[in-house]
């Protein structure tokens, strides 16, 4: 099989502060537009989704489904999050988990269960109050041991299993006599494979990158992904590739900088008040302006627990791909905005000639970008590729932002409207 961009967790539009779009017609068609071959359902718990999931799926293979009457193949795989909030050593922790399933019958055993500690119909990422990690993995361990459970977004201040906000120290800590049952981690916007390769108890997780998704705009869906190379796409394959972190099998992760996520920087969003990793103690970890306590950032978290240097690299890594999302890239150098119509019809357009968004991003030669895009536009894609690109870290829940070297120009007084002449000229 050729390889498969797989996104295995984002969220329905049953979630809260998700998109109306965010359905599977419309998540095949921005899919196919991107590169990813397989998805993630999300929202596996949720009653009305699961019913849409089972209206409009038919099984392809042990576990695999593709939507009926569907003109585009990208495949789904049954996934969801859950969050538990319990007490530990006197402190309230909030922990998010991603769950994957074989199969659309047990998500309807699981949330048959499940509905007995929350209302599974109010938010797509049910809460489950006083329910302990290990515990949710006993109680679905119980329900089909095939279904694979592992903590999402690892780092995030708020709702990270090692998160500094509400968070443990470890994921032993987290999951107590279940640890052994917890094959993966997701590495989250904020951090990335080497970051994570500093603390050498994770060393024996597979480290997995997806989007988190709450919209199918190809900027947010596939903005973080996992690429497979299997003998055959099916759920018993996907999860033995990843319990074994066989890296024959699992070939890289799609990273955006981590500069690039919410919570990479320590700071206080009200007061757009950030500190690089190691001084918001200077601070006594209090904003100099409001005085408020600032949220600490994953740098200076991974900081905190890492016991290895950096540039640290264990021997079975899986290696990675620092990509920023060519919508965003264009939007940069357009200076538009990413949601805008131009941005959209230079983006559909080049898509459409070269085969897919990661075609773009990874693979084209550059003589082929040339025939496409400016050139100065051909060398921020490239840039990017490499992982080259200029970034203003985000913090405190502020994205980070994209910045456009003048060297990208080829004349730095060119107005966006010539740039853009130039595109459709080309794209002729
Ligand atoms: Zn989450
Ligand atoms: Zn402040």
């Amino acid at each position: 099989m050729p390889e498969i961009f797989a996104d295995l967790h984002i969220h329905s539009k049953y979630s809260r502060a998700t998109s109306k779009q965010m359905d599977v017609k419309q998540l095949v068609y921005y899919a196919h537009l991107k590169g990813l071959k397989l998805l993630g359902t999300g929202d596996c718990t949720h009653p009305t989704w699961l019913r849409e999931l089972k209206q409009n799926l038919h099984e392809f293979n042990d576990g695999i489904y593709l939507v009926k009457h569907s003109k585009y193949e990208v495949f789904f795989m049954i996934t969801g999050e859950v969050c538990t909030i319990h007490e530990h050593g006197e402190k309230v922790r909030k922990v998010h988990h991603v769950l994957f399933l074989p199969s659309l019958e047990t998500a309807e055993a699981v949330n048959d269960i499940l509905g007995r500690y929350a209302d599974l119909s109010a938010d797509g990422r049910p809460i489950f109050n006083n329910l302990s990690p290990a515990t949710l993995v006993e109680i679905l361990s119980e329900v089909d041991s095939r279904i694979m459970i592992f903590p999402a977004h690892l780092w995030t201040p708020w709702f990270g299993a090692l998160g500094s906000k509400s968070g443990f120290d470890s994921v032993t800590e987290c999951y107590e006599d279940k640890t052994d049952r917890i094959k993966a981690i997701e590495t989250g916007l904020s951090s990335d494979p080497p970051m994570n390769w500093r603390v050498s108890s994770l060393d024996k997780y597979t480290l997995l990158s997806f989007s988190d998704s709450h919209s199918p705009w190809p900027w947010r869906l596939g903005r973080e992904a996992t690429v497979f190379k299997l003998e055959t796409l099916s759920y018993k394959e996907i999860v033995d590739s990843i319990s074994k972190k066989d890296r024959n099998r699992i070939l890289f992760t799609v990273e955006v900088d981590p500069r690039f996520g919410k919570y990479h920087w320590t700071g206080c969003r009200r007061c757009n008040f950030s500190v690089p990793p190691g001084q918001y103690k200077l601070y006594g970890g209090r904003c100099p302006n409001c005085g408020r306590k600032m949220t600490v950032g994953v740098a200076d978290r991974v900081e905190e627990l890492a016991d290895r240097p950096e540039n640290a690299k264990p021997l079975n890594a899986i290696p990675y791909m620092h990509l920023i999302p060519l919508s965003e890239l264009l939007s940069v150098y357009y200076k538009k905005p990413v949601h805008s119509k131009l941005i959209w019809q230079v983006y559909v357009d080049s898509v459409k000639k070269v085969g897919s968004e990661f075609e773009i991003l990874i693979k084209a030669p550059e003589e082929k970008l040339l025939k496409i895009f400016p050139r100065p536009l051909v060398k921020f894609i490239i840039k990017n590729r490499r992982g080259e690109l200029k970034i203003k870290p985000g913090y405190d829940g502020i994205y980070g932002e994209l910045m456009l070297e003048e060297e990208f120009l080829e004349n730095g007084k060119t107005s966006k409207m010539q740039r853009l002449d130039e595109f459709f000229y080309r794209s002729q």
